[in-house]
């Protein structure tokens, strides 16, 4: 049983501010672990937040590179890891999804101290684990979140903006996908609450999404960016925390799967949330919601997210490659019509000459 949906957070350039009183009831031993860049960045406010108090810093630990079993395994063995109270996990996605797994195996609490918003992995009670090679190994779903998350829009906005930009795409999703995939459901009272959630993940995003990035760029944080990164952390983050997740996907993240079968998605570093956007237009197409399709398009075009195959470096002679391993995975069985390869290609190729 989950004791804890929702994680506490404080959101601002002085966010790291809180640490000690949010804290010290866990105990006085924190050990960091985290990105290396992501350590470097956030080092100096960390130190000055626990200055002075009973709150210690066992140590910076690199977490490794890899959400790996490999890297959990080698950074509980170090002493000061051993002997922390608590865990801070410091950086993106996956340092954040070791400390998260890393915590849970061993009965600890852990903060989060995001330092990009390319996903909502500082709220989430999931963890992604992959292989050393980086291939995917499996979802981990830990009993309870972080305690607390600490965003500093300062560093953030000091990050490259790609990743916001990322995130945006692949936040976006969690509206259109739960909607879909959650429609004609009778829904129990927590999975009904993380749809309504997840209807937060269109409007904003639409609506501050070109300022914040534009302010990322110019490295300033501002209140449309802070929008942004609640948005993606914590919007995303809850409405994950409380559906299931055969709700909380559907054919946009379909499709991504699908692109990863493709030489040309690794080649060039296409991003997961600027692929999933993408998958946001053939989800729409698919289910006819034109007028939606009209205004996340010119949303995309606007900010540079990819509205067709040439803007992820394939054509449509990847097409029945990419939809094959689409509706192979797990991701639209769970759906209010069979989605069959006709219609997603239909969809793309409707995509293709859409003006
Ligand atoms: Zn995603």
């Amino acid at each position: 049983m989950k004791t804890q949906l929702f994680p506490s957070y404080t959101i601002g350039p002085d966010s790291y501010r809180e640490v000690v009183k949010t804290c010290i009831p866990y105990g006085s031993k924190a050990a960091v672990i985290g990105g290396e860049r992501a350590m470097a960045a956030a080092r100096k406010k960390l130190e000055s937040a626990v200055e002075g108090s009973q709150l210690k810093i066992t140590g910076y630990f690199p977490f490794g590179g890899e959400a790996s079993i490999e890297n959990i395994e080698r950074l509980k063995a170090i002493p000061e890891i051993k002997e922390a109270d608590m865990i801070f996990a410091v950086g993106g996605g996956k340092a954040i999804d070791t400390v998260k797994v890393l915590a849970q195996g061993t009965n600890r609490v852990f903060f989060t101290f995001p330092t990009i918003a390319s996903t909502c992995a500082a709220c989430t009670s999931l963890g992604i684990l992959y292989h050393p090679d980086g291939s995917l190994r499996e979802y981990s779903f830990s009993d309870e979140p972080a305690k607390h998350i600490f965003i500093d829009s300062e560093i953030i906005a000091n990050a490259p903006d790609k990743y916001l930009w990322a995130g945006i795409g692949d936040s976006m999703a969690k509206y259109f996908e739960t909607s879909v995939s959650s429609r004609g459901d009778e829904l129990s009272h927590s999975q009904a609450m993380g749809v309504n959630i997840a209807a937060m993940c269109s409007g904003p995003f639409v609506k501050y999404g070109a300022k914040a990035l534009e302010d990322c760029r110019s490295h300033k944080a501002s209140a449309e960016l802070d929008e942004i990164l609640l948005g993606v952390i914590i919007s995303t983050g809850l409405a994950s925390n409380l559906v299931n997740i055969d709700i909380t996907t559907g054919l946009a993240h379909a499709v991504y799967n699908g692109f990863t079968v493709i030489p040309q998605t690794e080649h060039y570093g296409h991003l997961h949330g600027e692929i999933v956007s993408y998958g946001i237009l053939v989800l729409l197409a698919v289910d006819k919601q034109y007028d939606e399709l009209k205004r996340i398009h010119s949303f995309n075009s606007k900010i540079g997210l990819p509205t067709k195959l040439s803007h992820l470096h394939s054509s449509m002679d990847d097409v029945d490659k990419v939809i094959e391993k689409a509706l192979s995975g797990i991701d639209v069985r769970h759906y209010p019509y069979v989605v069959t390869p006709a219609m997603v290609r239909d969809a793309i190729e409707f995509l293709e000459s859409y003006k």
